[in-house]
């Protein structure tokens, strides 16, 4: 068995937490000595920067776009359909999702710890003169250990034996800072086990599952304050009202990210991913531990969305693309943006906010390749997807119109000759731009002919494609002024593909919160497997170091 010994004041950011401040008062403050006065005010000074660098941060002066106000939301007016369903657990069909994974936070054979979460004095230490509510979540303490009045029975059933113990102390008193002697001189008040993955080894195949007990400690020091160390719980994120952060948890990271990509990645329900853990790994979640690892995942990456607007909007080049997707029934849109490093997924309304927020904030000045919805055509500097054009030549030359047939094939054969010729010209050495619209200049002026010959057609679609053609007719003939520039948007319409599967087996999200969460764990998702970078392995330090309260690690870089 592996013991491990961490020392104090290592997760928190905060040297002084609610446990500590609430003991003391002027009197405490009274009875140290000069000495600890100035050792106690140098943390208490650290503190308030610290407190004062997070109202900041937290403020709308921020330099932050995501968080707690998404740029995109704050002058939506909300939908009243948005709020309507607001109960229920996110994109998942499953009708059993009643309590969370606090039910499962012991495991049975931790017999000597089972009521600690009740009250210290549980297990024989004096109970503090204060109230014992840590800042962690009231729930994980004053909730009795065991099955949950009305919880379905199956959390707590399976008895795994632990592999790992680490005591969790402090080594200084909050308040005057002697020394308060290592963990086996203080009593534990409470403890919890996780379970996770255990990192790879090189050269091994398969999984192996750990199941690590920590123990959290107190202690009373001699000056009369009440030291404790506690786990890790964040702040409430108005962002995330159902999503808890904290280092308790009976999933680890390396099995919470396992989750979100059986989910996100290979997209299964919560019921087949229970089913998998426990057919191929004998692990036992409920669906409700399931869908809490998932959202609570989604919640520790999100701090990542500045870093990839921050790429995106440093782009060159942009692809965009939008599909349906239904959040709690209303009809949305899926918006897709991939950028050479970047894959940035948002769902909004079905209208142009979103493209207008991401692109044409003044940020962005790069190319942005699309089909050709009207909203794009706001934007300058972009690119027709010639795939879409060539369709609707191929369209028109498949009529049963015997003039819209033959137009259609012209164009069509115009369309090819310019792709050949685009093609041809990449393999060559690079020549300066505008030389291929000299040399097709014959074959450019015969399209425009046809455009304006048919522009007035009495064949519907005919005459639309020649409109659309003349009104666009410099963006589409772009690639052939630049033919290094893409001719198609390929690239951002077949990471949607994959999306619009999940949409159909998923039926779309539940909630806003649910929506958010599948929208940042996507982009992080496809944004490591475009840089070529393991994605489990990213989102397992992301999830770890969100539960700690530490910063995040920065996202892969691009492989070669
Ligand atoms: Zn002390």
């Amino acid at each position: 068995m592996i013991v491990t010994y961490i020392r104090g004041w290592y997760y928190n950011n905060m040297q002084l937490t609610a446990h500590d401040l609430k003991q003391m008062n002027k009197a405490t403050l009274a009875r140290l000595s000069p000495e600890q006065l100035l050792s106690f005010s140098e943390r208490m000074l650290e503190d308030l920067q610290e407190a004062m660098d997070r109202l900041n941060q937290n403020s709308n002066n921020s330099s932050r776009p995501p968080g707690s106000m998404p740029p995109w939301a704050s002058d939506d007016t909300q939908n009243p359909a948005d709020t309507a369903d607001q109960d229920h657990a996110d994109d998942d069909k499953d009708p059993v999702i009643k309590h969370s994974d606090d039910d499962d936070y012991l495991s049975p054979e931790d017999t000597s710890l089972d009521n600690v979460p009740e009250a210290p004095d549980a297990i024989g230490i004096q109970a503090p003169e204060v109230s014992p509510t840590p800042p962690i979540k009231p729930e994980l303490v004053k909730r009795v250990a065991g099955k949950q009045e009305g919880a379905k029975g199956y959390g707590r059933t399976q008895a795994l034996a632990i592999t790992a113990t680490v005591y969790h102390a402090r080594t200084h008193c909050a308040s005057c800072n002697a020394c308060l002697g290592d963990y086996e001189a203080q009593a534990a008040w409470t403890a919890f086990c996780t379970i996770d993955i255990a990192e790879h080894i090189p050269g091994n195949a398969g999984i192996t599952l750990t199941n690590t007990k920590h123990i959290f400690f107190e202690t009373k020091c001699d000056c009369g304050h009440h030291n404790r160390e506690e786990p890790y719980a964040a702040m409430p994120d108005v962002a995330w009202p159902k999503t808890n952060l904290s280092e308790w948890r009976l999933v680890g990271p390396r099995l919470a990210a396992m989750i979100v990509l059986l989910s996100k990645r290979h997209r299964n329900s919560r019921k087949l991913i229970r089913e998998f853990l426990l057919h191929f790994l004998r692990l036992e979640l409920s669906v409700g531990t399931i869908d809490q690892s998932i959202r609570e995942s989604g919640r520790s990456v999100a701090p990542l969305e500045e870093e990839l607007i921050r790429d995106l909007e440093e782009a060159a080049l942009a692809y965009v693309d939008e599909t349906s997707w239904k959040e709690a029934g209303v009809l949305r849109w899926l918006w897709v943006f991939r950028t050479l490093t970047v894959v940035f997924f948002m769902v909004g309304k079905r209208d142009r906010s979103i493209f207008c927020k991401l692109l044409l904030n003044g940020r962005f000045n790069g190319i942005v390749m699309s089909d050709g919805w009207v909203v794009y055509r706001e934007y300058a500097n972009r690119l027709r997807c010639w795939a879409h054009l060539i369709r609707k030549a191929r369209g028109l030359s498949e009529s049963y119109h015997t003039k819209a047939a033959d137009v259609g094939l012209q164009m069509l054969a115009l369309f090819t000759t310019f792709q050949n010729a685009i093609y041809a010209v990449r393999e060559q050495p690079e020549q300066p731009i505008g030389t291929l619209t000299k040399k097709l200049e014959n074959d450019i002026e015969a399209l425009k002919a046809l455009c304006i010959a048919n522009r007035d057609s009495t064949h519907k679609k005919l005459r639309a494609f020649a409109r659309e053609l003349l009104l666009d007719w410099d963006t589409i003939l772009r690639q052939i002024h630049d033919p290094s520039l893409p001719l198609t948007n390929n690239e951002a319409e077949r990471i949607l593909r994959h999306w619009v599967i999940d949409r159909r087996l998923s039926n779309g999200t539940r909630t806003a919160e649910g929506t958010r969460s599948f929208t940042i764990l996507a982009s992080v998702i496809e944004t490591c497997r475009i840089r070529g970078a393991p994605a489990w392995d990213y989102l397992t330090q992301v999830i770890l170091a969100a539960r700690k309260g530490l910063q995040l690690p920065a996202l892969p870089i691009m492989q070669a």
